[in-house]
Formats: C-alpha cells, structure tokens, sequence
C-alpha cells in the first residue's frame, strides 16, 4: 500500500500528471500542490488528449544559474502529448530552476546554430531554446556571475536572474540532451545578443 505524500495515510490515488505520488483525497492534491509541483510536470492545455497517453521524460539542459561560478547539466521534467485535433503539444517543468510569478516572467528565444552531421549523414542544424526573466533587468533578478565568468565579462546585455538552455530536435516538439556542441551559439547569444545567423 502506498501512503499520501501529504498525511502518510494509505492511499491508491496518484498525481494525474507525473504517476509518481499518491494521495488519499483530492483536497490533499491541492494542499500538496504548492512543494509538488516544484517536481511534477506542468499542466497540459485545455484540449490535452486523456493524460495517460502521454510522453513522460527527462531531459537535460544546461543552467547558468546566477549565483553559480560554472554552468551545470540539470534534469528537467517534460510531458508529452496530443490535443484534440492531432496537434502535438509538450509542457517543460522549469520551476525548480527558474519559478515565474506575476512579477517575474520568463521568456523564451530560440536560437539557431552551426550545421553538424546527425544520423545517415544528414547535415542539420543546431537549435536551442533559452529560457530566462523576461524582465531580467527592472525586475530586482541579480547580476548572472556564471554568464559574466564564462564571456569574461563581455555580455551583450547585463544578463541577470537564471538562465537556461535546451537542445531542440527537428521534430519540433521535442527536447534532446544538451550536448558541448551547443555551448558556442549560447556564448554568442549572451556575448552579441544575436539570436540567429551562426555560421
Ligand atoms: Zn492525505
Ligand atoms: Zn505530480
């Protein structure tokens, strides 16, 4: 028997989103909620397909966490899964490295790298998403020593607040595993600003 991850109390009932933790009652889902979902996945949209055919993994993106000296590899929770109509659609828990509240958004850039063989031979190009404080500077995020340590000191922009890169796959709606090939275009972006064009 598996025991609420609120009370302890034996229970049978899991989080619908990860399957991972279970709970007695629905009003110990809600309770839980607010240190759950630093580790569950974020919800679905409105016409998510039933849940239990969605794509549950991990995927591996870099940090330059603010107040670190190097970037680090860290796991994030990713939900996979189909709307209504056929569309793909995925949700990416970024909330233990970089939590959004009214005040403070994230914005999201994508960025287009260098080409390199993939499988068969075939040349495609590197993408990433970067994902940071859409307000980073009014919005009281401190100054990022990892990104200033890694450009030595030559930013673009007086990049503040957390900042988080993952590798995107050609089909779109994926996530890879961030690889060292990646870094270049990131260092680009945090030194020129340019999102795009690298060559
Ligand atoms: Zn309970
Ligand atoms: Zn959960």
């Amino acid at each position: 028997m598996s025991l609420c991850a609120h009370c302890n109390a034996p229970s049978s009932t899991r989080c619908s989103l990860c399957q991972s933790v279970y709970y007695c009652s629905p009003e110990h889902i809600r309770a839980d909620w607010p240190s759950h979902k630093l580790d569950c996945y974020v919800k679905p949209p409105k016409d998510a397909l039933s849940l239990s055919d969605c794509v549950r993994k991990k995927v591996t993106g870099i940090l330059f966490a603010e107040d670190a000296d190097e970037p680090r590899l860290i796991q994030l929770n990713v939900l996979i899964g189909y709307t209504r109509t056929g569309q793909t659609w995925q949700t990416l828990n970024l909330r233990p490295y970089l939590p959004d509240d009214e005040k403070r958004g994230r914005a999201r850039v994508r960025l287009d790298g260098p080409m390199v063989p993939g499988e068969g031979g075939i040349k495609l190009g590197l993408m990433s998403d970067v994902f940071y404080r859409r307000n980073f500077t009014s919005d009281g995020s401190q100054r990022n020593r990892c990104i200033e340590r890694s450009t030595k000191g030559k930013m673009a922009h007086p990049w503040s607040g957390p900042f988080i890169m993952l590798r995107r796959t050609h089909l779109d709606t994926s996530y890879d595993v961030v690889m060292e090939q990646d870094l270049p275009m990131l260092m680009k972006f945090f030194t020129t600003g340019q999102m795009s064009g690298f060559s």
